[in-house]
């Protein structure tokens, strides 16, 4: 597991700074601002602005389906339309306290101890060692919640018995049948 540190030396070697484009907020390429979420980040942005699960959050548009008819996607996406996130207001994050992981630490995400770095037009700027340490945090925390949501998600799977043709959304929690 990466430490704080040696995360933060790679995030300073590699250099950011948000220019506030809200290009990682729209859609540049196809799916490219799919912001995935698991339950307790809907639940966040629903909760800061008074809103509901749904009126945040919609099906991940990836679903797997079964040879018997089933079909079935793992977790939640931000809400967009015309291909914008919902909560982008006038180029800004109108719930970015209440932000999801992956908007957070965007454009970095951990794939095991190895660190990604996504396309975006503030990389390569200098960046202080307090930020740069406190994105590595986020990376961290981040990796330990999708875990967690992970490991939620294959408990569920391994104890609900799902019939033919169900069409549902598949999270920590529980099956949500969804589909039409
Ligand atoms: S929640 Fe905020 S930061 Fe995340 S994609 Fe939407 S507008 Fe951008």
């Amino acid at each position: 597991m990466r430490t704080i540190d040696s995360l933060a030396d790679e995030i300073a070697a590699t250099g950011f700074r948000c220019t506030g484009c809200g290009a990682c907020c729209s859609e540049v390429a196809g799916g490219s601002n799919v912001v995935m979420v698991a339950p307790v980040e809907v639940r966040a942005v629903a909760d800061a602005i008074g809103s509901t699960f749904a009126g945040v959050a919609e099906p991940y548009p990836e679903s797997v389906e079964t040879e018997d008819g089933t079909r079935y996607t793992f977790d939640w996406c931000l809400r967009r339309d015309g291909g914008r996130c919902l909560f982008l207001e006038g180029g800004r994050c109108s719930v970015y306290r209440a932000r999801p992981w992956i908007c957070r630490t965007y454009p970095f995400m951990l794939d095991g101890d190895r660190l990604i770095v996504s396309a975006c037009s503030g990389l390569g700027a200098e960046i202080s060692r307090e930020k740069a340490c406190l994105l590595a945090a986020l990376l961290i925390g981040r990796q330990e919640a999708e875990r967690v949501e992970e490991e939620g998600i294959r408990a569920v799977m391994a104890s609900t018995a799902m019939p033919p043709g169900t069409r549902a959304v598949v999270d920590s929690e529980g099956v949500w049948p969804v589909y039409g």
